[in-house]
């Protein structure tokens, strides 16, 4: 006899695009049975009366590489309504690994993500080698959600190359030999691969430099069997003079077609000193599609932005001189009195004035975080906007709210897609039919980011609460987060409520659903801190028909599985 689950009378939102309809859902053995009218009772019952049944969200970019064998939630990811993640992203992660490369690959990920050296050191188990072993490692460890993983291109260039996989050049032998490594993982269940190619000053991800050569043949052994390439692109933004976005477009393009149609995804953000240029590499990517290519940038559903507060990340914490003057303090409070001491203040402040003189629009794209957060401020409420009306400098404005009282002031600097100063162009960006939403970092940038919880603000601010501009249908909202995820990563058995796909599903309050403010856990390995927001509103949470999350507090359920890529062509 079947495990019959019936959620009942809830408004189905399911996945397809579909308008929300009332229906009831069964469930069966992890399941989708029926969507309709169940009739007979279920041996589990849930009432859905006033909610909203949608699929599980898939996150498609995270770095939980690490994360993923000390937390079995993948928060904040799950908390948000995410039940499968998709982890090495960006083309960093622990495997394959040789032995004497941990550390390596620990600095590689620290420099490029940052998440701390030593949370990674003291959380990850390594008891593997090779890809494959590194997924059935993944296999033995109890998780809620589902994961999915892409092979790190700079991995399997460090493990083939050795030390020249940093920056050499790769012979037509070792081309061969990524190609067949990266293939065998595709087999042994990765999704695809990832790359980057940002150009950093810091810190170069191996692989920056790869040749055409080395990229097609890589693109040639994904396609061939169906998998996903993620890749960060080199010098598509900034100035004219050293971007190269068109021939890096075109590269993405013809790597796509040398992989037979293989799909390719990557950033796309509105540069606020060249806000068109987003649209241009759009209309390529467009002509390319039409030609066979499949390009899908990932977009961010709201600003680009990071986190400034005094705890975290802020302008002043790596000028010279911030170590010595805030030597000893013990807590964020102490910190905010030490940093108020007229000679501190005049001290640091001298520093940046000079160190930021290029930068006084920095505070013009800077807000004070409300709660919840508001993702579309209006620019009016900008630090730089009210330091004009006070009548002093906006560095020194901005400053004084960070270090008043106990220092718990939280900022979002807004780095890209608001030139307009409003959300028109994010929406525009979700709602392009070649577009997939991503960008969400899970897991990496622990201090001064927390994108993986845009999920709710596409149902809270764009779908429920929008005043300056048209809103987004929740069943676009919807669909975004889930089939077209799923499909841009090649999973065709979820992200849709339909009979014979998984039962992952969310039960959400839209009118109740509320976004937290970022605070600060100390929930990692050797106490590491990162930034988090929870959300209120998601009645339930389920992966394959079990209920991982009740009114936003755990069951201690572990129905997560990692995905093994299956040899299947996307469905016509
Ligand atoms: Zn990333």
């Amino acid at each position: 006899m079947a495990d019959r689950l019936v959620i009942r009378g809830g408004t189905v939102v399911d996945g397809t695009g579909a308008p929300p309809r009332s229906a009831d859902v069964l469930v069966e053995d992890g399941k989708i049975a029926e969507v309709g009218r169940v009739d007979a009772p279920g041996a589990r019952e849930v009432d859905a009366d006033g909610l909203l049944v949608t699929p599980g969200w898939v996150d498609v970019h995270t770095h939980y590489d690490g994360q993923v064998y000390w937390d079995p939630l993948m928060t904040p990811s799950s908390w948000h309504g995410a039940t499968t993640a998709i982890m090495g992203n960006c083309g960093v992660g622990f495997a394959p690994a040789r032995p004497d490369q941990h550390d390596y690959l620990i600095e590689l990920m620290k420099t490029i993500e940052d998440i701390p050296t030593e949370t990674l050191r003291a959380g990850i188990p390594w008891g593997w080698e090779t890809f494959a072993e590194y997924l059935d490692c993944l296999d033995r460890t109890p998780r809620a959600i589902d994961v999915g993983v892409l092979v790190p291109h700079g991995s399997v260039r460090m493990y083939l190359m050795g030390e020249r996989g940093e920056k050499g050049e790769a012979t037509h032998a070792e081309i061969a030999a990524m190609a067949a490594m990266i293939g065998e993982a595709i087999d042994a269940g990765a999704l695809g691969c990832s790359a980057n190619r940002t150009l950093l000053k810091d810190g170069l991800v191996p692989g920056s430099f790869a040749s055409d050569e080395e990229l097609l043949a890589i693109s040639k052994a994904v396609g061939r069997r169906d998998g996903t390439f993620q890749t960060n692109a080199a010098s598509f933004y900034g100035p004219e003079e050293w971007v190269g976005y068109e021939a890096e477009t075109d590269l993405m393009r013809r790597m796509s077609l040398a992989g037979n149609g293989m799909r390719i995804t990557f950033a796309l953000i509105e540069d606020h000193q060249y806000p068109d240029r987003w649209r241009t590499i759009l209309s390529r990517i467009e002509a390319a599609n039409r030609e066979g290519a499949k390009m899908r940038p990932q977009v961010l559903a709201r600003p680009l932005n990071a986190i400034m507060t005094l705890a975290g990340r802020h302008p002043f914490d790596r000028m010279p001189g911030y170590a010595e003057a805030t030597a000893g303090v013990k807590n964020t409070a102490d910190l905010a009195a030490r940093l108020r001491q007229p000679e501190v203040r005049e001290s640091i402040l001298s520093v940046a004035r000079q160190a930021l003189a290029e930068r006084a629009w920095f505070f013009d794209t800077m807000y004070e975080m409300t709660d919840p957060p508001n993702y579309e401020p209006e620019t009016s409420q900008s630090i730089g906007a009210e330091a004009r009306r006070r009548g002093v400098p906006s560095m020194d404005l901005f400053y004084d709210l960070m270090t008043a009282g106990a220092g718990e002031a939280m900022f979002l600097a807004v780095v890209a897609n608001y030139a307009k100063g409003n959300g028109d162009t994010v929406l525009e960006m979700i709602q392009h039919p070649d577009t997939v939403i991503g960008l969400g970092d899970g897991g990496a940038h622990c201090l001064g980011l927390c994108d993986v919880t845009t999920p709710t603000t596409l149902l809270t601010q764009w779908v429920r609460d929008r005043t300056r501009g048209p809103k987004l249908p929740v069943e676009i909202a919807v669909r975004e987060l889930t089939s077209t995820a799923a499909r841009a990563f090649g999973l065709y058995d979820r992200g849709i409520l339909a009979p014979g796909m998984r039962a992952d599903i969310n039960l959400i309050d839209l009118d109740r659903l509320r976004m937290g403010t970022p605070e600060f856990i100390h929930d990692f390995p050797a106490n590491g801190r990162r930034l988090v927001q929870r959300a209120r509103g998601y009645v339930a949470t389920f992966v394959a028909g079990e209920r991982i999350f009740a009114d936003g507090t755990e069951t201690g359920a572990r129905p997560g599985r990692t995905i093994r890529k299956q040899p299947v062509r996307e469905p016509a």
